[in-house]
């Protein structure tokens, strides 16, 4: 079975944040064991309860995890999930899921010790409908594992392929609203699901969703879909899947500036053309990685599918970025950026040298991503060491579009978090005042719980509305999404 990938080496095993942990006493792990496969070592407590939340990498390299989970369950089956759920209830202790643990909020990090339910024993495709395409698939499944039977066995693909493609399960996608590099063409993963089954804090199972489409009330596979293990455990995942796509063309261009490369984007999917894959890089970027020159901003196109389709979508992008007075670059860009795209070893080299790095996704309307561009930047640039902010554009919308930021800053051992913090607050709050969103893929976690109030606004005490009526005890996955927790406030910032 594909394991998690770890996201740094971890010199010891002490608590980062303070404060006790709720402690997971021996007869809750005896009725555990009694259910399903149980690791109470440090080690293996230690290594479950940190993710890729790239802050926690410096903890790491200095022996530290966030929070040090007492027991890790590794449930196989339904009915042992619900039945490790009752027993987390009944005893009022936290109950934290995790996958894939590639987040990179914190988001599975157990914030106040308690269990972790690890998913990763639940993998597999357990059904396919060929006639409508729609899979069945258990929620520790990796992607390549997904892929590559769905392709060779069924010449289907759900199109879903982040940069963690890898190192991510379906149930941290849905968990977390993921998106994948082709999701101008296939969408969001919200977009490709069809019904889920969740477990609730005390034991129940439902389902939810089921049809192409519904009208008998709201959706509740959204009510679930970004919920970060606050609301539910979701044990299986149904997700559409499209055939094997016959054909792919490429094309790359280069624009005098990232504004008119903006507005290229927002012509061609406003004319309805959907390129799977539609990138737009600023020049820092696009001389990092991209082929640009210092000056020029690279856009990459892919499509794939109906040979037909693609002919008039790749036509629609010439045309609009022709009159826009783009250049043509060789297509041998996209076949580079193919080629690295889920490279990810620069981020620990970087955190072995003391750089603090991160990156920072949100959604916003078109008519506002040109401020956002400019502000976010500026405001990141303004924060005592900040060494670099720079953009990208990576997933398009009829009415929008996510920008993409990667910040570096250098500052002396001792102001490492300080200065995380501040790259945060300053970027964020800059998108929020100017109309983004806080988040497009990546999610909340511990590293974005401190905003969701401000972005949400009084919309929050829905929320929490919610997560009274389905975890009334408060034990999925504390204190995440800013929902109240009997447990306290997280430690952190
Ligand atoms: C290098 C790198 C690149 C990345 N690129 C992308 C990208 O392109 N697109 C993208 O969307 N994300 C990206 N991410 C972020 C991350 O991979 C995603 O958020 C991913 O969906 C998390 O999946 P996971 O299985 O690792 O979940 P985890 O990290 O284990 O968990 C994430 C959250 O989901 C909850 N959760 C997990 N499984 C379940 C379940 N079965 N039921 C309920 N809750 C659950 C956890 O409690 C936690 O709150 C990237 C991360 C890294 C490190």
């Amino acid at each position: 079975m594909t394991q998690p990938t770890a996201p740094i080496e971890l010199a010891g095993t002490r608590d980062h944040f303070g404060g006790d942990p709720v402690a997971v006493d021996a007869r809750l792990v005896a009725a555990l064991e009694a259910v399903a496969v149980v690791d109470t070592t440090v080690q293996g407590t230690a290594d479950a309860s940190r993710d890729w939340w790239p802050i926690a990498m410096h903890w790491a390299l200095a022996g530290e995890v966030p929070r040090r989970a007492g027991a890790v369950a590794r449930p196989a089956s339904t009915a042992q999930v619900s039945a490790i759920a009752k027993l987390c209830n009944d005893a009022a202790v936290p109950l934290t899921v995790a996958g894939g643990r590639s987040g990179v909020c914190g988001a599975s990090v157990p914030a106040f010790g308690g269990v972790i339910l690890d998913t990763t024993a639940l993998q597999g495709i357990v059904s396919v409908d060929e006639t409508s395409g729609i899979v069945e698939v258990l929620p520790g499944t990796f992607g390549p594992d997904l892929e590559t039977e769905l392709r060779a066995e069924y010449g289907l693909t759900v199109g879903h392929f982040p940069q963690s493609f890898d190192i991510a399960t379906v149930g941290g996608w849905v968990a977390c609203r993921g998106a994948g590099q082709y999701s101008t063409r296939y969408g969001k993963i919200e977009q490709m699901v069809v019904g889920l089954e969740v477990v609730l804090a005390d034991g129940t199972v439902i389902r939810t969703g089921g049809g192409p489409a519904a009208a008998q009330g709201p959706d509740l596979n959204q009510l679930f879909l970004g919920s970060e293990g606050t609301l539910g455990i979701v044990t299986k995942v149904w997700l559409r899947a499209h055939p094997v796509p016959p054909a792919e063309r490429r094309a790359a261009y280069g624009f005098d500036s990232f504004t008119a490369g903006l507005e290229a984007c927002r012509q061609i999917v406003r004319r309805g053309a959907t390129p799977a894959v539609l990138r737009l890089y600023d020049a820092a970027e696009s001389q990092r990685g991209q082929g640009g020159d210092g000056t020029r901003c690279v856009m990459l196109v892919l499509d794939e599918g109906d040979p037909s389709i693609i002919d008039a979508v790749m036509t629609v992008v010439a045309e609009v970025v022709m009159d826009l007075g783009a250049q043509h670059l060789g297509n041998e860009l996209v076949e580079a950026w193919m080629h690295h795209r889920n490279d990810t070893s620069a981020l620990q080299a970087l955190t072995r040298k003391g750089f603090v790095v991160d990156t920072m996704e949100i959604a916003a309307p078109w008519s506002a991503l040109g401020t956002i561009f400019t502000n976010v930047r500026s405001a990141m640039m303004a924060v005592p060491h900040a060494r670099a902010a720079t953009c990208h554009l990576s997933h398009s919308y009829l009415d929008g579009a996510c920008l993409y930021f990667t910040f570096a800053a250098t500052p002396p051992a001792g102001a490492i978090e300080s200065t995380y913090v501040a790259l945060w607050d300053a970027g964020q709050r800059a998108v929020l005042a100017d109309g983004g969103n806080l988040s497009h893929h990546h999610g909340v976690g511990i590293n974005r719980s401190r905003f969701v109030p401000e972005a949400l606004g009084a919309a929050h005490g829905i929320l929490v509305s919610v997560k009274h009526a389905l975890d009334p005890k408060g034990i999925l996955n504390p204190a995440k999404l800013a929902l109240p927790s009997p447990f306290g406030t997280v430690a952190w910032p």
